[in-house]
């Protein structure tokens, strides 16, 4: 009987290259593959998706399947899933990631019912049980309190993974690979629905997910007026502002920079909490920071237990001072 083997990686692509999300997980994906000693390959599927093997193979992938079809080029759920069964049946992965996307998050239990297997999603770390080689699935929960870990008996072991939870191998244009065509055999009936028109929202400066430092301000900030403060601030940083929800119900900035368990997740370098008090519901967006810093006058407020510096002092006073001190910095 054919056993599973090896780690596959649905890879996303936008703009006609690889996304971000795909070569995180291929990083990820390598550290995986070594660890069980076996092969890392990654499934391209798209319209004129032929060259993008090249990338995958730098980003870390041994083998990289193409499914190259004018019905994939933009993410239509029955012909991706319909695809990716017939992919993921040929090849029987161990372990199959997918990115926790608005893609990802369509696909991945669709797949995974198809498949008869389960699907983890938003996990933000991965690692291989030694003993059962089972995929151990840390993802967060309780709106961001506690983090579960996950395992399955089920082949193929599905999981999504947040952005930014894993890091990118440094490119080698010098690896190479092998590449696999496989054919799309999609039947145009089996596509129930049409994509009339994509309007693409205008970010101005860096997107909040892609940020490497983020300022949030919350409730305390009081208007739209103070948020011209964080923006100098991340400005100066190179970094995005965000929000948590009272801000953005107040429409002292778009519903966009929202973030938290029904906003964006995201998991920069640096976050600055600029009087927000850190409810779960905030925290589920922002748990995966690398460093959180907390602004806020109350010191009982829960954000300075998540936070890794604090200061207890109105913003008013202490942004300002935090701002010109960057630019002090910045100018030596
Ligand atoms: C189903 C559901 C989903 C939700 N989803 C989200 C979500 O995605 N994201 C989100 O953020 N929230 C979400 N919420 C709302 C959430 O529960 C909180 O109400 C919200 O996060 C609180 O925002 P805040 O911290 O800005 O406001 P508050 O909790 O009111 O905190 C304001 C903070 O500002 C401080 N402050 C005030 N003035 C100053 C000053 N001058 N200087 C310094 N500090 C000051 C105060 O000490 C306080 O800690 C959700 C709620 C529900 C029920």
């Amino acid at each position: 009987m054919p056993e599973y083997r090896g780690v596959m990686v649905h890879a996303e692509v936008a703009e006609g290259k690889l996304a971000a999300i795909a070569t995180e997980l291929l990083g990820c994906g390598r550290r995986l593959a070594d660890e069980l000693g076996e092969e890392l390959s990654a499934v391209i599927a798209g319209g004129g998706v032929s060259g993008l093997a090249r990338e995958a193979f730098a980003f870390g992938a041994d083998k990289v399947y193409i499914v190259d079809d004018v019905l994939l080029k933009d993410y239509q759920t029955d012909a991706h899933v319909t695809v990716m069964e017939k992919v993921v049946r040929q090849v029987m992965p161990r372990i199959l990631l997918i990115g926790q996307t608005s893609i990802g998050r369509d696909l991945a239990p669709r797949l995974a019912f198809r498949l008869e297997t389960t699907a983890t999603m938003d996990c933000i770390e991965l690692a291989i049980d030694p003993g059962s080689k089972l995929l151990l699935r840390t993802k967060p929960v309780f709106g961001g309190n506690a983090r579960a870990v996950y395992t399955s008996e089920l082949n193929p072991q599905i999981a999504t993974v947040r952005t930014k939870a894993m890091t990118p191998l440094a490119p080698d244009t010098s690896r190479k690979g092998e590449v696999v065509t496989v054919e799309a055999g999609l039947a145009p009936s089996i596509i129930r629905t049409r994509i009339l028109e994509k309007v693409k929202q205008e970010v101005e400066g860096i997107s909040l997910e892609a940020a490497d430092v983020v300022i949030s301000g919350g409730r305390g900030i009081g208007s739209a007026e103070g948020f011209e403060q964080l923006e100098e601030l991340a400005g100066l940083l190179k970094g995005a502002v965000g929000a948590s929800r009272p801000p953005c119900d107040n429409s002292w900035v778009p519903d966009v920079l929202q973030v938290g368990l029904t906003g964006k997740i995201v998991a920069p370098d640096l976050y600055i909490a600029v009087a927000l008090s850190g409810s779960s519901q905030h925290m589920a967006g922002c748990s995966g920071c690398k460093n959180i810093v907390a602004i806020n006058k109350d010191p009982e407020a829960n954000i300075f237990r998540e936070a890794r510096f604090g200061v207890v002092g109105d913003w008013k006073k202490v942004l300002p001072a935090l701002t010109a001190k960057v630019r002090e910095l910045l100018a030596e």
